[in-house]
């Protein structure tokens, strides 16, 4: 069986691995020069840098990928878990570490906020207990097979799910657990940001999310996050699969409503019986597939949010900071309603990720630290960044400042920007969304594409635009999902 995939993302890659294994002839076509997408790395006067991903939750499914190929994961990829989750920050100068161990985090919550300790494990204990009776068949299952639909596992999620806050917001379901405690409300509210969604309308049921974090662990890979790409790209080849990079795809070729192959940009034509997109589903088909008919309820439904990332490489080294740091926003409604309008607030949430506190390689001989600094912003509609960028820089330089008590522009010495245009650019996202679809209303997870066409024989999706949804683990599922349908 002759496979081509689109695009060399985490999912791509890891489709490859599983077609490979299961002895198709893979060939990756990839626009850029180099595998990955938003998974990638880069690095200016002598700080390395994560591109994109930089909180890396359920290794399992990359582990497993070395297992379905007969190889030790360790002998290739190796992770650390974390004991802190995240360093939390307010204006008021409320600071909270997470630690990763229920009981500490519940402990250091009542600490620094005043919430009991019980209500914070009670509510991480119902937060495992959603994933495994209704979280994991969502996750690891196509919702758009028949034979999904006739095993227990789900017809026992069916039943169990109205009681697990379907139907209401996650914002709602932390106020109830949380009444009285609106930081610990805020705090929960902030995984709705894992797929790029708003917690005043994303639904109760993704309260399952910190249950990755302080149950399950947060880690983080020797080499930093690009090591998942690397250690799966040579995992791929050595399984056989064959990249042609600078090579976009221009159309999949189709004849009575099957795949027979795929055209590059330059014009060459390649026969494939099975077809893969790792593309943005709504690229692939406007793009791809004019032709075609397009699902468009589907392909319309709400893009998660985008991102503004400021690169720095610091001159300083800051105790008070761990590797994942958030800074909040005052108004997180305001936050995401302003979102929702395309725009930024004044007050942004913060995102401050510092690889360095965990490899010190990662930043030059004489010291510093490689800051990542993301502030949520909106998919591109049309913004004029170049007034947009450096307003965010100085609220974004201001807070921090005020925050940690230090002027940190003169500490700048080395910067890169990436911003919705550019994210879209180098991977072809639609509207530069880092994580495709949002989950905003409470049918989102019925409203992604299936991880295959029903219109078109031989042709399949992957990727954080379909089915079950974005971020690195999900992207990795799909795959996983997408290959044990094909
Ligand atoms: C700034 C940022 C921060 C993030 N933070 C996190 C995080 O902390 N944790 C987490 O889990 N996730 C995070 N994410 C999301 C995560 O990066 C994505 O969900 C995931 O990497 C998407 O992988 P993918 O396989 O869908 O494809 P992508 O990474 O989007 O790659 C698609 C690939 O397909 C190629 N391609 C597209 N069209 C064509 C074509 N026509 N022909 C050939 N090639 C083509 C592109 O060049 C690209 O290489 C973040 C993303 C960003 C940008």
């Amino acid at each position: 069986m002759k496979t081509a995939i689109i695009g060399a993302g985490i999912a791509g890659i890891a489709s490859a691995i599983r077609l490979a294994a299961k002895g198709h002839d893979v060939t990756v076509f990839e626009a850029n020069d180099y595998p990955g997408g938003k998974l990638s790395a880069f690095s200016v006067n002598g700080y390395r840098f994560d591109a994109g991903p930089s909180l890396f939750t359920m290794p399992q499914y990359v582990d497993e990928l070395f297992a379905l190929c007969g190889e030790s994961a360790p002998d290739h990829f190796r992770y650390e878990r974390m004991d802190t989750v995240c360093h939390y920050f307010w204006n008021d100068a409320t600071q909270l570490r997470a630690w990763a161990n229920p009981t500490d985090f519940a402990r250091a919550s009542e600490e620094a906020l005043g919430v009991p300790a019980a209500a914070v494990t009670q509510f991480l204990q119902r937060s495992s207990t959603k994933y495994d009776l209704a979280g994991r068949t969502f996750l690891e299952k196509s919702l758009h097979k028949a034979a999904t639909w006739l095993q227990w596992s789900v017809a026992k999620a069916m039943v169990v799910l109205p009681f697990y806050d379907m139907f209401s917001t996650m914002h709602q379901t932390h106020q109830r657990h949380f009444k009285g405690f609106p930081k610990m409300v805020q705090l929960f509210n902030r995984f709705a940001t894992y797929n790029g969604s708003n917690p005043y309308k994303a639904p109760g049921m993704l309260t399952i999310i910190p249950h990755f974090e302080h149950n399950i662990g947060v880690f983080y890979p020797e080499g930093g996050m690009h090591a998942i790409t690397t250690s799966l790209y040579e995992l791929s080849l050595r399984q056989g699969v064959k990249y042609h990079f600078s090579t976009p795809i221009n159309e999949i070729l189709t004849k009575n409503n099957a795949v027979t192959g795929v055209k590059t940009a330059a014009g060459a034509e390649f026969a494939f019986d099975k077809v893969v997109s790792n593309m943005d589903v709504f690229y692939t088909y406007k793009k791809l597939l004019p032709h075609a008919q397009h699902p468009e309820r589907i392909l319309n439904q709400p893009k998660s949010t985008s991102a503004l990332i400021f690169y720095w490489g610091i001159k300083k080294e800051f105790a008070e900071l761990g590797l994942h740091n958030i800074l909040f926003a005052d108004d997180y409604e305001r936050e995401f309603t302003l979102l929702e309008q395309g725009q930024v607030t004044h007050d942004p949430t913060i995102y401050i990720n510092i690889t360095s506190k965990y490899t010190p390689t990662d930043v030059p001989e004489s010291g510093g630290e490689n800051w990542f600094v993301m502030v949520n912003a909106p998919c591109h509609q049309g913004q004029d960044w170049s007034t947009l960028i450096p307003e965010i820089r100085k609220n974004t330089l201001e807070k921090i400042s005020r925050i940690l008590k230090t002027d940190l522009e003169p500490l700048i010495e080395a910067e890169e920007i990436l911003e919705p245009r550019e994210i879209e650019r180098r991977t072809s996202s639609h509207l530069g969304a880092l994580y495709g679809y949002s989950s905003n209303n409470l049918m989102a997870a019925f409203l992604r594409h299936p991880n295959f066409s029903g219109k078109i024989k031989g042709l399949h999706f992957v990727g954080g635009s379909v089915h079950p949804g974005g971020g690195i683990p999900l992207c990795l599922l799909s795959a996983k999902i997408m290959s044990e349908n094909l």
